[in-house]
């Protein structure tokens, strides 16, 4: 895939607000927040969308849901959030590098626009 600019903040090339990091994935505020609290959560290996990932990546995408419970719990979203996941040109994606939304701090709303 090619590279995007969450490659270069996972290389630490460009600034962050970084909240979380392991060996697997970052944790950093989305830089145009649409909640009080916005965080993105990626892998380091760079998949492009949830659509590229295959068996293999099942640990790492457990891995991924999990970390979602510690970064919001670290983050006092204690009264729920919402995780969001864009996927393509349909979803809403514009940075090819899988990623989940972290939204809370406010109520959400359904349907999603
Ligand atoms: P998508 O629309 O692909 O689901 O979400 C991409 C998200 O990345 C958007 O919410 C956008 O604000 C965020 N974003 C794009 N470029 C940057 C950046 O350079 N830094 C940070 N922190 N967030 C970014």
């Amino acid at each position: 895939m090619n590279e995007t600019i969450f490659s270069k903040i996972i290389r630490k090339e460009i600034p962050a607000n970084i909240v979380y990091e392991d060996d697997l994935c970052l944790a950093f505020k989305d830089i145009t927040p649409q909640a009080p609290t916005h965080i993105l959560l990626i892998p380091k290996k760079p998949l492009e969308r949830i659509d590229s990932a295959k068996m293999e990546d099942q640990t790492l995408l457990g891995h991924l849901l999990l970390t979602v419970k510690k970064v919001a719990a670290e983050a006092n979203l204690n009264n729920g959030y919402r995780v969001v996941i864009n996927n393509g040109n349909d979803g809403g994606q514009t940075v090819n590098h899988l990623h989940l939304h972290i939204l809370g701090d406010r109520q959400m709303q359904w349907p999603p626009g």
